[in-house]
């Protein structure tokens, strides 16, 4: 319930945008859906030097060249792509909801948003056939993520679009002609824990370098260290393009031109270096949160959507292009709002908030808005950064010393957005989720209570283990995302 509370402040905020966008037609309310998720793909990565097939795709698409996801790693950043849910509302926002007992708790959307539904979920009671082909990892079916598919292909790890397009055409010869469907492909294909991404020399020092930012240092790289990072990451880039280019083939065919809404969407980025780091999950500069998103739609034109948009309006967008318009409950739990009016060519006003808690090594909030700012609260420190994307697409230069006005606005935003309860006049503490809020000295401080427990032993809730069998749990540890 108080999920579905804190989500209204996010759709006041964006309130503006809401009410600029009519309800129009369906454009394609007999379309099946495909939705194609490119992890780890960066947007000012894709490049027709080495995405040529993606690159002929986005001639016929809606492409949306500032599309900002809500969370800088996988998992969250799928299960909001499927709620339309900001991850601290959709409340997946680790592998385990509790890292701390034994066996570790693991994150399930049932129970840390009951009642959100899914895309599929949606999708599946409107009488669409799904199913789901993924490289598994992060996109694990037993963090609710396979809700509404009666296909769910997660047993691989880190597997590549080499592997699930083919499932994912194999399927399609078997749906029946005039049955909708609605078919997810994912693969993790730039990723650099993906087998082949790296020679072993190289992935030995990609891991010790990603354990090194997850322990807090950040040490150099030179610049010919950079460089062999940047060529690996663009070559795998082209293997996707490679291991993806079937199914966009297939797509293409007759039977399917016509009939077939195709969205595209990048979950987060990759760091190259640009802030010190490799990976990904523990900042939310844009090398994470800027990812590509393209929309193909039936007998609409392409054309290129310069302005912000968040990749939670995506489902909002594919509800209504298919014609499955959400009821009041729905439509009170997605957090994003419909593209229509930019396939329209209407301009519209988002601002975009994100979230990380990745692996209890960050707790980072932002605000991107749509008039070119961007802050970034570190709930650790209780510090904003603010800059100016627009002028300073690399994030170097902090402006919140020069331009106090602005932090402490964007400050405001970020703390009203997702610290819900504030501590009221006269009260010494309260507890949210995780943290704690405490009022010392005449200072109020925020407590980390899995990292400080001590601080709010009193009010930890004891939580009882999910039902997730064990070999589940042992393939979690292995793929090392804690
Ligand atoms: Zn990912």
């Amino acid at each position: 319930m108080r999920a579905y509370l804190a989500g209204a402040l996010f759709c006041l905020l964006t309130a503006a945008a809401a009410a600029a966008a009519p309800s129009a037609t369906a454009p394609c309310p007999d379309c099946s859906l495909v939705l194609i998720g490119l992890d780890d793909v960066r947007a000012d990565r894709v490049k027709a030097a080495s995405m040529p097939r993606l690159e002929r795709f986005a001639r016929d698409a809606a492409v949306f060249t500032q599309a900002v996801s809500p969370a800088p790693w996988t998992l969250p950043a799928f299960v909001s792509l499927f709620t339309a849910l900001h991850p601290s509302h959709h409340g997946v926002v680790n592998r385990y909801s509790d890292p701390s007992v034994d066996p570790p708790v693991p994150a399930v959307l049932g129970k840390s948003a009951p009642g959100a539904r899914t895309l599929a979920d949606v999708l599946r009671a409107k009488g669409f056939r799904t199913a789901a082909f993924t490289g598994g990892a992060g996109l694990s079916g037993a963090s609710g993520l396979s809700s509404g598919f009666e296909v769910y292909a997660d047993s691989r790890s880190f597997g590549g679009f080499d592997l699930s397009v083919p499932e994912a055409l194999a399927w399609l010869e078997t749906r029946k002609a005039g049955e909708r469907f609605f078919l997810f492909v994912h693969g993790y294909d730039a990723h650099g824990f993906h087998a082949g991404h790296f020679p072993p020399e190289e992935d030995e020092r990609f891991r010790s370098r990603r354990d090194e930012g997850i322990g807090g240092a950040r040490p150099p790289a030179d610049r010919e260290e950079r460089g062999r990072r940047e060529r690996r990451y663009d070559e795998a880039l082209g293997r996707l393009d490679r291991n993806l280019a079937p199914l966009l083939d297939r797509l293409d065919r007759p039977e399917l031109r016509g009939k077939v809404v195709v969205a595209v969407v990048g979950d987060h980025g990759e760091e190259l270096f640009e802030h010190g780091g490799v990976d990904h999950g523990l900042t939310l500069y844009d090398e994470l949160l800027r990812v590509p998103l393209l929309l193909r739609v039936p007998g609409v034109k392409g054309r290129r959507v310069g302005f912000q948009v968040r990749t939670l309006d995506l489902m909002p967008t594919l509800l209504e292009l298919l014609g499955a318009a959400p009821d009041p409950a729905l439509a009170a739990q997605m957090e994003g709002v419909s593209l229509l009016p930019a396939l329209r060519g209407e301009t519209m006003t988002l601002d975009a908030f994100s979230e990380t808690d990745f692996l209890l090594h960050a707790s980072l909030r932002s605000l991107r808005t749509a008039d070119g700012w961007k802050g970034i609260y570190d709930r650790r420190t209780q510090k904003t950064q603010v800059f100016r994307p627009a002028s300073d697409p690399g994030e170097r230069r902090d402006l919140a010393a020069k331009a106090p006005a602005r932090r402490q606005e964007l400050e405001g935003r970020i703390l009203a957005a997702f610290d819900q309860e504030p501590l009221a006049p006269g009260a010494q503490a309260v507890v949210s989720g995780r943290w704690k809020k405490v009022r010392e000295g005449g200072e109020v401080w925020l407590f980390d209570l899995w990292q400080d427990p001590l601080r709010g032993m009193s009010k930890v809730q004891a939580q009882r283990p999910a039902a997730v069998p064990p070999e589940i749990l042992e393939k979690m540890r292995r793929e090392g995302y804690w």
